[in-house]
């Protein structure tokens, strides 16, 4: 045994998790014993996976079996398991430092919010082996990696330090000693050395686990004769069985009528790592040339991390029983990313890796397969409102990235689309066909608008118009609306149509006929103004012409059918890909009051310097009514003030 004893810190957010631990208000603090369960038996699906490349890991026959021993005297309560283990370095990088991402803002969350804090936070974030400091004062490891020959002696208080060491160990995997803080009953703090408060935590948080979760069971015996009666004068004896705590059976394999809604919501606690309820259960056997099983889960809350690149997602695969592989992603297309759950296949062969799923195509079938389910679970789920649209708000942005990825299920996706709209308060969503239902008569178009928020779009003055005559505006505000707006043209034959883009004709035929004749006829008397207009303002517009979109505001920007929004000019900047310069179109109300002011100046100057910056003036007016940025807004407020000096 090495006499080294090295010291080191904890990383800065880790040392901030463990205070929040050993000071934690959570009520349950049975969670801890789940969370090392859960980390063992991670560990013992990691030990087979790598033991297919190197199957000296497993060559000793070793059972892969959680063992648990507890001692009342001492106050300690040990987990031992025959897992992967880790290597020095590895202790340091997984037990001392925690490289999630999102943690930063999970422990300032946590911080804040100190008195009302759950256990779901926890969960959520998978602070597993932490917990540990809910009910121990100090707590050891003993680990060894499997496939080399020491061990790493690992230990703290979990206050700033902990210490390693190189030590021996006989078997492979890990060891996890708790040094129990006193009971105590106010605190929730259970006795954990206590045999029947272990057999029932584990009964409630880990009955699925499908490693044997085994511990000694003492019991008093007294010796009997042959017909069951106490023999005279013997003693009590002690007797020490060996006992496996889990059912271990399988829960997606059982039907739905064995099944309690405990025991599925356990289970989905447990591969998620999600302390809520799940929002709704998908089983299904698939049967015929391919087989296999499914349950999955479409949760109620989105994960922190659902729009960060490197977030883990996808479901467990398994085949006939045997646990594969977590975050399965070939399996789910990435705007399913928050579906959990297992498939187990009857087909897949065992040691089956990441570059065969990609490429086989029985999985892509299989794939296909999932992806029906889940589409006809929320169909189905839309029938209850309010479920639905807690996942739509939960979801609802990462589900439309469907709309231009999956082709092969567009229409189905546009059915369950969900939407803002003009129609609707803040809060209520609609769909499509609800939309065209209420379309006015000789409506072609399925009008929306895009922009940054619900707010931007609803005051925006590209509405005015539309408001005015009862015409209804769908609004998109999520970044991705725009992308999949660029692809999807059309839904019930029906176009869609940005009312910040092209011509707004509304009406009746006879209707749009008279604004188009009242148009020209203005026109007419603004064309010479409009040109000048445009010359000044060259760099930023193409075009500056008469709205007829307006009916209060004095002038909107808009584009030519074709253009790409600014919404999507802002988003392409954003990954970094060069963006031509897009120029708009400038248009004026023509019954707005500043036009007939500005053909007076131009009457008497038509070179007048003070036009410029009035036309100067409206752009940025434009631009800033849609929640654009101005180009120079020092020079606006100039502008701005000098106007104020002239009319107070
Ligand atoms: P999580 O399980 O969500 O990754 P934990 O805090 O529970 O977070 O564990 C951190 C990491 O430490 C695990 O990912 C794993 O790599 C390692 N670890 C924890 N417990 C064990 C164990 N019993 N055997 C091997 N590795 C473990
Ligand atoms: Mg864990």
């Amino acid at each position: 045994m090495s006499d080294t004893i090295e010291t080191h810190e904890f990383q800065t957010e880790a040392r901030q998790l463990l205070d929040l631990m050993i000071h934690s208000v959570y009520s349950n603090k049975d969670i801890f014993l789940r969370e090392l369960i859960s980390n063992a038996s991670d560990a013992m699906d990691k030990r087979k996976f790598e033991s297919v490349k190197n199957p000296e890991f497993m060559d000793d026959g070793t059972e892969l079996t959680i063992f648990i021993e507890s001692d009342a005297d001492e106050r300690t309560l040990t987990i031992h398991d025959r897992g992967i283990g880790m290597s020095h370095d590895e202790v340091k990088d997984l037990i001392g430092t925690i490289a999630k991402s999102g943690t930063k803002e999970f422990i300032k969350n946590l911080q804040e919010n100190k008195e009302t804090a759950s256990p779901d936070m926890i969960g959520q974030f998978g602070v597993g082996f932490y917990a540990s400091y809910m009910v121990a004062d100090r707590v050891e490891l003993v680990t060894r990696r499997a496939g080399e020959e020491m061990a790493t002696r690992w230990e703290s208080a979990g206050e700033g330090t902990y210490t390693m060491e190189e030590v021996s160990k006989d078997e492979v995997g890990t060891s996890i000693t708790l040094h129990l803080k006193p009971t105590d009953d106010e605190d929730g703090m259970q006795d954990y050395t206590q045999e029947w408060v272990l057999r029932n935590i584990v009964k409630t948080y880990s009955d699925f686990v499908s490693y044997p979760i085994q511990m000694n069971i003492e019991r008093e015996e007294i010796e009997r004769d042959e017909e069951g009666n106490p023999v005279e004068g013997a003693e009590a004896q002690k007797i020490i069985t060996l006992e496996t705590l889990n059912s271990m059976k399988a829960i997606w394999l059982k039907d739905k009528k064995d099944t309690t809604d405990e025991e599925v919501n356990e289970f989905y606690k447990h591969i998620s790592h999600d302390w809520n309820e799940p929002l709704d259960v998908i089983r299904a056997k698939i049967e015929g040339m391919l087989e296999y099983r499914l349950m999955l889960f479409i949760p109620s809350k989105a994960p922190v991390d659902m729009f960060y690149r490197d977030a883990k997602f996808g479901v467990q695969l398994y085949v006939k029983r045997v646990f594969i592989m977590d975050d399965c992603k070939e399996l789910l297309p990435d705007y399913l990313r928050f579906v959990k759950g297992v498939v187990d296949s009857e087909d897949l062969s065992l040691n089956v890796s990441r570059e065969i799923l990609q490429q086989d195509r029985q999985v892509k079938k299989m794939g296909n397969g999932v992806v029906n389910k889940v589409l006809d679970a929320l169909k189905k789920l839309k029938n209850n409102e309010e479920k639905y649209n807690t996942f739509w708000n939960e979801f609802g942005a990462a589900f439309k990235e469907g709309l231009y990825n999956d082709h092969e299920n567009r229409d189905t996706l546009l059915e369950l689309l969900q939407c803002q709209s003009s129609m609707e308060d803040e809060g209520s969503l609609t769909t499509l066909q609800s939309y065209v239902d209420r379309m006015k008569d000789g409506q072609e178009e399925i009008y929306y608008l895009a922009g940054e928020s619900r707010q931007a779009v609803e005051n925006s003055p590209h509405l005015e118009a539309f408001k005015e005559k009862g015409y209804e505006v769908l609004y998109f505000t999520d970044p991705v609306d725009d992308i999949w707006l660029q692809q999807v043209t059309e839904y019930q034959g029906k176009t869609f149509q940005s009312v910040g883009k092209g011509e707004a004709e509304l009406g009746s035929e006879e209707e749009k006929k008279e604004a188009e004749e009242s148009r020209k006829e203005k026109q007419e008397t603004f064309g010479s103004l409009l040109e000048k207009m445009k010359e000044d303002l060259d760099e930023d517009i193409k075009e500056v012409r008469l709205s007829s979109r307006l009916t209060s505001s004095a002038a909107c920007l808009v584009q030519d059918q074709g253009d790409m929004t600014p919404q999507m000019e802002k988003l392409m900047a954003q990954m970094g890909q060069d963006v031509p310069k897009q120029k708009r179109i400038l248009e004026l109300n023509p019954d707005h009051p500043v036009l007939e002011k500005l053909q007076g100046i131009f009457d008497a100057d038509q070179s007048s310097t003070e036009l410029k910056d009035y036309s100067e003036l409206l752009f940025g007016q434009a631009m800033l009514a849609e929640g654009g940025q101005l180009k120079d807004p020092g020079r606006f407020a100039k502008l701005v003030s000098e106007l104020m000096v002239q009319a107070i």
